[in-house]
């Protein structure tokens, strides 16, 4: 855990020195995620044993202002590097690990996340989309949706259904999909803040070999939560191929630079620092109200780091990191007033306050919603009693379909 006198820790000075000796930005994506795979130092929390230093999750801040301050290139980061190794390291055979780590440590591959579906979101073991298996391969027919970077990822996690004469969380196998096959299609679902992060997957007669099943048939629901537990915790950080062709092969200070351009209009940029450069472009600094929503702020910002220090808490951060994101951009909007509609300016500020706001309301539904979080924290933190479960011993069958839920039954996203 990071100390809260902010005392350095004792590896921040051993990052800083192997950044120095190593950061170089002629060399290719290729090469310098191969270096940072070797040294531990893209994936710190991994363990030693696969590309990682075995620290815990309150490394992430102090890595990556070592990594800002040496203007280096972050690590590689999506869905299977944030949630895909976690949850292979813990159910996935030998094989699986070998395989797969080791292009995820190096950024050759990027994966996405598909679970939930137009039914299926907070009450995801009602996932409809079906497995059956064909000889040493499994055909997958349904639809997923809202899956980020999609577009962008050579593989997903899948949860399908396998059995649906058992109950619903009994019934489902988590498997890893390759996307690149005539039996997946995907199409961008256009945001409300102008980007196209998330599409909607078909999977028509899509095929997966028996060998990519992570954990036992009909034992999906146990994977994929685990998979769940981490999306809560997990800080992401690093670089995913949005946008940019042939990403491993360009020169590594190059793409560093794009990143520094595009943070201008970047969702997922930090809010507080939006707020900072509002007040500061402000003319109401002198304001005391203005300066006290500020203060706000920044005390939730700093709330948020510490929080980001702890190993434990995903709901809690995550329910924290939602309202900050709705406080700053209320403060940042209220700052810089009407020409925080616009899309941008000669210094970019006013955009990613636009950003910002059109951004903020997904922090409450990814990943769980807030309501989502607040149950967990209800039942698991306070012992407060559990949602009835209606359905939950019905065959899948049985269930009301369509929804997949009888009346009254209740979300089981995230629950154990
Ligand atoms: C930006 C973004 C990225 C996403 N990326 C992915 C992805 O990569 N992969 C993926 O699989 N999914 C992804 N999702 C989907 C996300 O996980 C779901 O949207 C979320 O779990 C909610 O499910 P739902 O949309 O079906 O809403 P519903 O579950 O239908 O919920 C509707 C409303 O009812 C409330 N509600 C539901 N059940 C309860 C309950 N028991 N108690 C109290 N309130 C309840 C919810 O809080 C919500 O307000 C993403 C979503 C967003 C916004």
């Amino acid at each position: 855990m990071s100390s809260t006198q902010d005392a350095p820790e004792p590896w921040t000075a051993e990052v800083e020195t192997w950044l120095a000796a190593n950061w170089d930005p002629d060399i290719t994506v290729r090469a310098w995620w191969d270096r940072l795979a070797t040294s531990g130092w893209g994936q710190p929390t991994w363990p030693t044993t696969w590309f990682g230093r075995g620290l815990d999750i309150g490394v992430h801040a102090s890595v990556r202002a070592a990594f800002d301050s040496a203007g280096a290139l972050g690590p590689p980061v999506s869905i299977g590097q944030l949630l895909g190794v976690p949850t292979l390291l813990a159910h996935g055979t030998a094989a699986q690990q070998h395989l797969f780590i080791p292009r995820l440590a190096r950024g050759e591959e990027m994966w996405c996340q598909l679970f939930s579906e137009p039914d299926s979101g907070s009450d995801l073991a009602s996932a409809r989309t079906r497995a059956v298996r064909d000889g040493d391969e499994w055909i997958i027919d349904g639809q997923k949706v809202w899956v980020s970077g999609a577009r962008w990822s050579n593989r997903g996690l899948l949860l399908a259904r396998t059995d649906a004469d058992v109950p619903k969380h009994a019934g489902l196998t988590f498997f890893v999909i390759d996307l690149d096959q005539p039996g997946v299609e995907i199409r961008p679902l256009h945001q409300m803040n102008g980007e196209s992060g998330f599409s909607e997957v078909f999977l028509t007669r899509a095929r997966v070999p028996q060998d990519q099943a992570v954990g036992s048939l009909n034992g999906g629901w146990t994977v994929a939560l685990t998979t769940l537990l981490y999306e809560r915790s997990v800080i992401p950080w690093g670089v995913n191929p949005e946008g940019t062709d042939d990403l491993l092969d360009r020169r590594a200070g190059d793409i560093v630079l794009s990143q520094r351009i595009g943070e201008a209009s970047d969702s997922r940029a930090d809010p507080l620092s939006i707020v900072l450069d509002s007040f500061s472009r402000s003319d109401r600094r002198s304001d005391p109200v203005a300066r006290q929503a500020v203060a706000q702020t920044y005390v939730h910002g700093e709330i948020a780091r510490w929080l980001g220090g702890r190993a434990v808490g995903g709901s809690l951060r995550k329910l924290h990191r939602s309202a900050l994101g709705a406080l700053a951009a209320g403060t940042a909007m209220d700052l810089i007033a009407p020409e925080g509609t616009l899309t941008h300016d000669a210094d970019h500020l006013v955009g990613r306050v636009q950003k910002l706001t059109l951004s903020v309301p997904s922090l409450s539904i990814k990943g769980g919603t807030d309501e989502i979080q607040r149950n967990i924290v209800g039942e698991r933190v306070l012992g407060l009693p559990r949602e009835p479960q209606i359905g939950r011993d019905l065959p899948f069958r049985e269930l009301e379909v369509g929804i997949q839920r009888p009346a009254g039954a209740v979300s089981d996203r995230n629950q154990h």
